[in-house]
């Protein structure tokens, strides 16, 4: 605390990422990260770019970079926008779209970034709870609002939403903007970019950090109507011309493109999620299930979702606990390498006779 903190400051509850110790002996399932690296043709395009050229600024409009994803996705680019990771999007996208006079509203248990906006920006929210079995509920959305923004699928749970009912929450919500937070959407759900042409009041934002193993890179996009887009803009242009790095165009272009190795990647992880849900099934535990690339799971009866969470730590093994209402039972598991799960499963076969036992 200083007493040189603005009012703002002082109020603020920061966003907790989840840790990522500096030395590098653990076995790391709690941020969603991407087991695989980058393809070699991604490495080579940052490596590339990575000269002399860089005494220059960065392209502020990243143009090569909405040209890729414009292509990848059939779309104009000027229904693209990029930025430094897509939660500088989606903090533009409070800004710029959601910051209204009815509150915004998003699931009770979603990306706690959210609420986190909402304090910095000053925007007033309004939490719908899911349903009990952790689905969203698209009727509980047709009440008076300033926007919606939901995850899908959604974090932590991993559960998805179909675009039929995407659409009907759009059809329900023509006055205000929706943003559908596609950060998994690549492992196994479908995209609502396929709506952007039907409505204006759509934003799907997506990120390179996940399912295409560039977190470190920081590149993030989002994708709708062009009067949208250009509200974005406008909040960006209003806080950084260059957010992203010459040589983090280089590798997002590369890698929009290297569709092939993308795919597989994809495939492994959906394949290594399905095996480790079977497999954590037979140890007793109850899945969700999952459409990302983690799955949040419960202990069996009588074991504790945080004193598992503290142990596999002990064994080296990382995975995200959350200590708040209605989740406190589950650990969020991302998808490692095969091996890495099998690991898991043996600790956690461990764990679970020990406490039998003793
Ligand atoms: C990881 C994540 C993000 C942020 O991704 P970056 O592009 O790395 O900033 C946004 N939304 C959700 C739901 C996420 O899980």
């Amino acid at each position: 605390m200083s007493k040189f903190w603005s009012q703002r400051t002082l109020e603020l509850d920061p966003y907790t990422p989840g840790e990522q110790p500096k030395d590098n002996q653990y076995i790391k399932l709690n941020t969603n990260e991407n087991p695989y690296p980058p393809s070699q043709k991604v490495q080579q395009a940052i490596i590339d770019a990575s000269n002399d050229q860089l005494r220059l600024y960065s392209d502020p409009n990243s143009t090569d970079l909405k040209q890729s994803i414009a292509d990848y996705y059939h779309v104009d680019t000027k229904q693209v926008f990029v930025g430094n990771g897509s939660d500088e999007v989606l903090a533009h996208a409070f800004v710029a779209l959601l910051k209204q006079d009815d509150p915004l509203l998003f699931p009770d248990i979603s990306y706690s970034f959210y609420p986190v906006y909402c304090q910095l920006f000053g925007i007033q929210s309004q939490k719908i709870p899911l349903d009990k079995d952790f689905s969203i509920q698209i009727s509980n959305y047709a009440i008076k609002n300033g926007g919606i923004i939901f995850p899908n699928p959604n974090a932590p749970t991993g559960k998805a939403l179909g675009l039929n009912s995407i659409e009907k929450m759009l059809d329900h919500n023509k006055d205000s903007v929706v943003v559908i937070d596609e950060a998994y959407v690549d492992f196994g759900a479908e995209s609502a970019i396929a709506l952007v042409d039907q409505y204006p009041n759509l934003l799907v934002i997506q990120t390179l950090s996940k399912s295409r193993s560039l977190a470190g890179l920081r590149v993030g996009f989002a994708v709708g109507h062009a009067d949208l887009i250009e509200g974005l803009e406008r909040v960006k242009n209003s806080f950084n011309s260059y957010p992203l790095a010459t040589n983090a165009i280089a590798g997002a272009v590369a890698s929009m493109q290297d569709t092939e190795a993308f795919e597989e990647n994809c495939q492994k992880i959906i394949n290594t999620r399905e095996y480790t849900q079977i497999a954590l099934k037979k140890l007793g535990f109850q899945t969700l299930d999952s459409r990302a690339n983690f799955i949040f799971a419960k202990p069996p009866q009588g074991y504790s979702a945080e004193s598992l969470y503290l142990n596999l730590k002990k064994k080296n093994i990382l995975v995200r606990y959350f200590k708040i209402a209605r989740i406190n039972q589950f650990l969020r598991i991302t998808i490692g390498t095969d091996q890495e799960m099998d690991h898991l499963i043996e600790a956690l076969g461990e764990l679970l006779n020990k406490t039998i036992s003793s």
